[in-house]
């Protein structure tokens, strides 16, 4: 049964326009002339793509500016403050906190995210439990996946493991790691794979933020990826030490993270802001070079991470953008090195999440459309969807600017 005609679409790298006709939330039809009866969104010719897929956010500590300030402006700055603000969360506070970064996110073209959450004995499950209210309340928009982890360490802040196990058990659906907050950074990394083990779940660290060459944890993640046999399911963020290798160890270091089965996060806006800070001059930009891993393989993906809090004082949850400021950054232009920053911020997070990459006949009518006529221009443009629909409902209307002649 038809319910919503989308038509002159332009599907990337198609050259003839596409109508798509929705029907009880999914994609029935794709062709060039279909009428219906039905609400019409006329695409005019532009782009129309899958969602955004958001691999890396926190919504827990999102929007605390008023009461959080990085005083060095480095790491251990943006951990204490958080940590010092985290004594003042409420669960009602963390959900409107939450909420607002959810809508940004949702009109700037986002339907699916993978949302870091901070358990330990301070915050108790209430970061959680506020998260999983928001999952179930903007469902209707975005599709929410719950990555719990112990921010603040796990050896050392005794009680964590046991909250960690609670919210595996009560909904949560993957774990993360941060073993440099840990006193014990390897035993933190083989605990984290018993305890993936143990719930079926995947796992995503927080690992190697600085820019210290002489020493690393992401060895102690590969080994055990492949002794647990998680190949695949195992995602490493930051790695802002990636940034300061020589070609040769670079390959090397690709070599073992494609052996492994782990895939690359890179979070701009944060590695920017935060590392390089023992630098008066000549800072170092700390991103890591996730374009040159995908062309070896790697699943890599752009993320927003922070959203106005010690750790990134910006933020407008837009992927475009931050894709944008990767490719910037990395100094890419070639319409095969944009199209690869698209697919960033695209293909690899949606399939890290299980959702679909392309538009296509009874999957979920989950897209967005943008100003532009290829992926790569959506990069080099930072172009904002216009408009966005999730399993077959509008969620969002950004018009594009008009201009108002004298
Ligand atoms: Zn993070």
């Amino acid at each position: 049964m038809l319910d919503y005609l989308v038509r002159n679409a332009c599907l990337p790298g198609e050259n003839t326009l596409v109508d798509i006709a929705v029907g009880q939330g999914k994609i029935i039809k794709i062709a060039t002339s279909l009428t219906g009866d039905v609400p019409v969104f006329d695409a005019e010719g532009q782009l129309i793509s899958m969602g955004f897929v958001e691999s890396h956010l926190h919504l827990d500590k999102a929007c605390i500016l008023d009461r959080a300030k990085n005083k060095t402006g480095t790491l251990q700055g943006a951990i204490s403050a958080v940590a010092n603000a985290k004594s003042g969360f409420t669960e009602d506070d963390i959900y409107a906190r939450g909420a607002r970064v959810l809508e940004k996110a949702v009109t700037e073209g986002t339907n699916a995210v993978r949302t870091q959450v901070e358990i330990d004995p301070g915050i108790g499950l209430a970061g959680f439990n506020a998260i999983k209210r928001l999952k179930a309340d903007y469902a209707w928009a975005i599709d929410l996946e719950i990555c719990v982890f112990p921010q603040e360490g796990l050896f050392n802040y005794p009680g964590t493991e046991e909250l960690l196990r609670e919210a595996l058990d009560n909904g949560a659906d993957l774990l993360g790691g941060c073993p440099y907050m840990d006193t014990d950074p390897e035993g933190q990394i083989l605990r984290l794979f018993e305890m993936a083990h143990d719930y079926d779940v995947d796992l995503d660290f927080h690992l190697d933020f600085d820019l210290d060459a002489s020493w690393r944890h992401l060895d102690a993640v590969a080994k055990q990826a492949i002794a647990f046999g998680w190949q695949g399911r195992v995602m490493i963020g930051h790695v802002t030490k990636l940034s300061v290798l020589p070609k040769a160890e670079l390959d090397e270091t690709i070599a073992i993270m494609r052996d492994a089965g782990i895939g690359l996060t890179v979070l701009p806006a944060t590695d920017l802001f935060l590392t390089g800070r023992d630098h008066e001059h000549t800072v170092p930009c700390g991103v890591a070079p996730a374009h040159k891993l995908t062309q070896h393989g790697v699943c890599c993906t752009i993320a927003t991470n922070n959203v106005l809090n010690p750790f990134t004082p910006y933020g407008d949850c837009s992927l475009s953008r931050m894709a944008n400021l990767y490719a910037n950054v990395s100094q890419l232009s070639t319409e095969a090195e944009l199209e690869n920053c698209f697919a960033m911020v695209s293909d690899a997070p949606a399939k890290l999440l299980g959702k679909p990459t392309k538009i296509a006949v009874n999957e979920a009518a989950s897209f967005i459309v943008l100003p532009a006529q290829s992926r790569a221009q959506v990069i080099s443009e930072i172009s904002r969807p216009i408009w966005g629909m999730k399993d077959g409902r509008v969620t969002f209307e950004h018009p594009v600017a008009k201009l108002i002649r004298p």
